[in-house]
């Protein structure tokens, strides 16, 4: 063998009894590389064969795996960062942040039940690349299925010899408990998580320093995603150039974005789609593919009016985006200098694209038929988030609070049209503010849905004040 690791290459044919219980209707995913039989089988390698953290980073890299959580940084950087980062009294931390909150998004609920041995395994592996020998998996605690299925795949390790003291029989030792969420949206915020573990109030940490060197017990943590952690086995097991060889690219928009479409990953799609769910897709794959090929399409024949591509988040797109509200310079490379408007069905998903492209893409879409209330389902993602907000930021907890109050009174028919031309700008200062002034991502987006709906969707935003 040329490499301990990268690119065992003997795939199984996906046979997992688990796996077909926990997605009865979803058929196999390439995330779990083991198809039920010899779990953990990498991690053995590793301490029985010399593996070495460079060998496993450099793999992560050909991979170009990013970070599954939303804000999709390398996953090589951060392993690189904790790795040489220094602790004070030699200890390092693991931890997957599995407290998936944000509405519309619900993979890593999935891959929990479905395959945690990927995600175990991810975690000792990092463990033992950063130099770190404790970890947790912080669940969300409306997850209790999903609490006990890591309790007892963790048992299930440890009694592999693939956790614990001694790992199969080597010098190697990593320990991994669960440690259930203790409450709301914001105990998921990474640095609101570290909080929490340390047995404070969850409130987001002003950054730097980042948690790479100054995080849990301010030692040196690897915290990552749940998907970011369960893809590691995988590319080890087949290398990082099979898991990068993956991404795909179709649609009109992809033909000059570089080298930046890598890999799968997995979407929650819900909403008005006939079948709603967890898929794992090539990167790169077109909005309109996911919905037809794999959601089979539109409920009730019903067109799309809205799409959230970032859970709320990101705001309400429509189905046809004029091109000033994209980005011009990356558009430029990838679509004809006529096209005034792009279908939303065209748009890739990658991130990476998306950047370029100038639109926001997390990992739970939601989908609206046009028989939906858009501005109901706004103000709902408003309420959502001034409710959610820890309160710690002045703009963030009373411009959340402003923000929602105007649309409910939009949806209460308690706006007239004059107003209602002074809404949008003023709605635009405050986000202004709350952006530029907010500690975390949550004051950074709260402004989102309704500031979308109301450059997106004027029509209906004047057809509610007509019922004045
Ligand atoms: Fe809390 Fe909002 Fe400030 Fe985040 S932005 S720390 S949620 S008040």
């Amino acid at each position: 063998e040329d490499a301990v690791l990268a690119g065992i290459n003997d795939r199984k044919t996906p046979s997992d009894s688990d796996w077909d219980t926990a997605k009865p209707n979803q058929g196999k995913w390439d995330i779990d590389p083991y198809g039920g039989e010899g779990k953990y089988d990498i991690v053995r390698r590793y301490v029985t064969k010399g593996g070495t953290p460079d060998e496993v980073i450099a793999a992560l890299e050909k991979a170009g795996l990013l970070g599954m959580g939303g804000a999709g940084g390398r996953a090589y950087l951060k392993w690189s960062d904790v790795r040489e980062a220094k602790a004070s009294n030699n200890q390092k931390y693991v931890v997957c942040n599995a407290d998936e909150s944000e509405p519309g998004t619900f993979k890593d609920r999935d891959i929990l039940l479905a395959a945690p041995h990927t995600v175990i395994e991810g975690m000792i592996l990092a463990g033992l690349v950063v130099g770190a020998n404790q970890g947790w998996i912080y669940v969300r605690h409306e997850y209790p299925e999903q609490i006990e299925r890591c309790r007892a795949e963790i048992k299930r390790a440890e009694e592999l010899g693939a956790l614990g003291t001694g790992i199969f029989n080597s010098k190697s030792s990593m320990k991994l408990e669960v440690f259930p969420s203790p409450g709301g949206y914001i105990c998921g915020e990474q640095t609101a998580l570290i909080e929490a573990m340390e047995n404070k109030r969850a409130e987001p940490r002003n950054r730097p320093p980042e948690l790479m060197t100054n995080g849990l017990h301010d030692q040196p943590t690897l915290l990552s995603n749940v998907e970011t952690f369960a893809w590691v086995p995988a590319i080890l097991k087949d290398s990082g150039d099979w898991f990068a060889s993956q991404g795909e690219r179709t649609g009109p928009m992809t033909r000059d974005l570089g080298e930046s479409i890598k890999g799968k990953r997995l979407f929650s799609i819900s909403g008005d789609v006939k079948r709603p769910g967890v898929y794992e897709v090539a990167t790169g794959i077109t909005l309109g593919e996911l919905i037809d090929t794999h959601c089979q399409g539109m409920l009730d024949g019903q067109a799309i009016a809205a799409v959230a591509l970032s859970g709320p988040s990101g705001g309400l797109l429509p189905a046809k985006i004029p091109i000033e509200h994209l980005n011009r310079r990356g558009l430029e490379n990838c679509i004809d200098s006529s096209v005034t408007h792009i279908d939303i069905r065209d748009l890739p998903l990658d991130i990476q694209v998306s950047r370029v492209l100038g639109y926001m893409l997390g990992a739970g879409i939601v989908v609206y038929g046009d028989k939906c209330d858009l501005l109901a389902e706004a103000v709902a993602n408003s309420r959502f988030y001034r409710n959610e907000s820890c309160g710690k930021c002045v703009p963030c907890r009373l411009g959340s609070k402003k923000i929602t109050d105007m649309g409910e009174r939009l949806l209460a028919a308690d706006v007239d049209a004059n107003e209602l031309t002074t809404m949008y700008p003023v709605i635009m200062e405050l986000s202004a503010v709350m952006q530029a002034t907010s500690i975390c991502g949550l004051g950074q987006v709260a402004s989102n849905p309704l500031q979308s709906f109301l450059k997106y969707f004027p029509h209906l935003a004047e057809d509610a004040c007509r019922k004045r």
